[in-house]
């Protein structure tokens, strides 16, 4: 890890001096200027500042308003120049699986029958994962997720050793939360009993409490993959500790087969009639809902995390069945998600911004609704209230935690400029990100994450690669014959 760039060079200082001042240095000043650009607020007005300014000071914002003012006004800051850039919300990535998938990236062979990327390759890679694997993958995915402007991650599930998957996520300065491997089938890496898993989830909840930049959540891999002991005892733990609790459900016909098939009851009937829903729980997918069970969604407050990379990439028909346009537009509570790196991909919110718009419109035939503000909506201030943290991030206002992104406005696609948020949801993605603030600290600088030695990220990224195929008994397929030429 290398802090030595964490300032970036080019953070201009008014007095001579790089970086925030000491605590306590400027009693009401600001630690850091973000100034000039468009800021896209996502206050409720939903104001976009022409030539506006972002005070921070520690990890707060403190003022939002011109640039002009907020220049004079904290004259010892040191300056993000955003002339002629646009600044956002940091965005919210609510379903990404940290480890597992990374570090095989792009492995999974494409035409494979349902179900199987997942139980013939993305478990075993799970069970053959080490410490330094979790710890390096995460770290990857955070690297890529924060270079994208994506500045909260939650971790969808499946950690086997959450400590150093925390501590990649710290090393590469992003916020998120964080569980374990949560199941109680009779086999599969990392089963065991309901008590011995719900204990293994307080553990993290002791270990990364609520207030700190990665905190812990009770997490299960769900689908038909746990007991009602489970599910039951998942939900109390996360109710009693105030925490969030997340799980996968219905991103196919398979999961309401399967408890249709033991339950006589569709899955959120029946986690329903468990006393599992509600504001705490976010489900991952929900891609296959009934009308009850969309009902059940909004009455309950139960959020839902939405990847339309995944379902499109996976063939698993949310064009046709998913119902998450209509739960937004009906106050249901969505955010997006970039699932894993064989599924969805590219760890960059709007790209699913783009694509939640696309299907919503294109799947009802209706170009009136569900467009690009909507996404940035879902990408943002919508996405931070569905994950529980609508008070923390989100938006830009005094008051927030400072996670900030200037999008670099100076490319031949962003030319001529048009209307800022169709531009940013329809004409760019994650590649236009120049500069990421998280809680006041800047950790990528002219498109570069500053707070990782990248070059030993690859090289040990490749190495490990290379190990777990091996110890997992993979191997990269070749649909077309790879020639050597060396
Ligand atoms: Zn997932």
């Amino acid at each position: 890890m290398d802090d030595s760039n964490a300032d970036g060079p080019a953070i201009e200082a008014n007095r001579g001096e790089a970086g925030p001042a000491p605590a306590g240095g400027r009693p009401n000043g600001a630690d850091l200027l973000i100034v000039g650009g468009d800021v896209v607020t996502m206050n409720p007005r939903r104001e976009v500042l022409v030539g506006g300014a972002v005070a921070v000071r520690g990890q707060v914002i403190t003022e939002v308003g011109s640039a002009a003012e907020l220049a004079a006004r904290h004259r010892g800051a040191a300056v993000i120049d955003a002339a002629g850039c646009v600044v956002t919300p940091g965005m919210v990535n609510a379903h990404q699986h940290l480890t597992g998938d990374p570090l095989i990236r792009s492995c999974i062979p494409d035409l494979l029958p349902p179900g199987a990327s997942i139980f013939e390759w993305s478990v075993p890679a799970h069970g053959a994962h080490t410490g330094d694997d979790d710890e390096l993958s995460a770290l990857l995915s955070s690297v890529e997720n924060l270079a994208n402007g994506v500045t909260t991650v939650v971790e969808a599930g499946t950690v086997a050793h959450p400590d150093r998957a925390v501590a990649g996520m710290e090393a590469a300065g992003i916020r998120g939360t964080m569980g374990t491997w949560g199941w109680d089938i009779e086999q599969g890496p990392f089963a065991a009993g309901a008590d011995e898993v719900l204990a293994r989830q307080a553990a993290v909840l002791d270990a990364h409490p609520p207030g700190g930049l990665v905190e812990g959540w009770v997490t299960l891999v769900g689908h038909d993959l746990a007991s009602d002991e489970l599910l039951d005892g998942a939900a109390d733990l996360a109710r009693d500790r105030g925490t969030g609790l997340t799980m996968h459900m219905s991103p196919t016909s398979s999961d309401p087969e399967r408890y249709l098939a033991r339950t006589g009851r569709r899955p959120l009937v029946h986690l329903d009639a468990l006393g599992v829903l509600g504001p705490h729980l976010l489900i991952g997918h929900g891609v296959w809902l009934d009308d009850a069970e969309v009902e059940l969604v909004l009455a309950t407050g139960t959020a839902v995390a939405y990847c339309p990379w995944a379902y499109l990439r996976l063939g698993q028909g949310v064009t046709g069945q998913g119902r998450h346009a209509e739960i937004t537009e009906r106050g249901g509570r969505v955010a997006l998600g970039c699932d894993a790196s064989n599924a969805g991909d590219t760890c960059d919110i709007l790209r699913a911004a783009a694509l939640a718009a696309g299907i919503a419109r294109d799947a009802r035939v209706d170009p009136e609704r569900f467009g690009a503000h909507t996404a940035f909506e879902l990408a943002t201030v919508a996405g931070a209230a569905a994950i529980g943290m609508g008070d923390r991030i989100g938006s830009i206002a005094p008051g927030k935690q400072a996670d900030l992104v200037v999008h670099d406005t100076s490319s031949i696609s962003w030319t001529p400029r048009g209307e800022t948020v169709l531009q940013l949801v329809w004409g760019t993605d994650g590649r236009s990100v120049r500069d990421v603030v998280v809680a006041g600290r800047p950790v990528v600088r002219d498109g570069v994450c500053v707070t990782v030695d990248l070059d030993d990220l690859r090289d040990r990224a490749v190495e490990a690669q290379r190990s777990l195929l091996a110890r997992a008994g993979l191997e990269i397929p070749r649909l077309w014959p790879h020639i050597d030429c060396h």
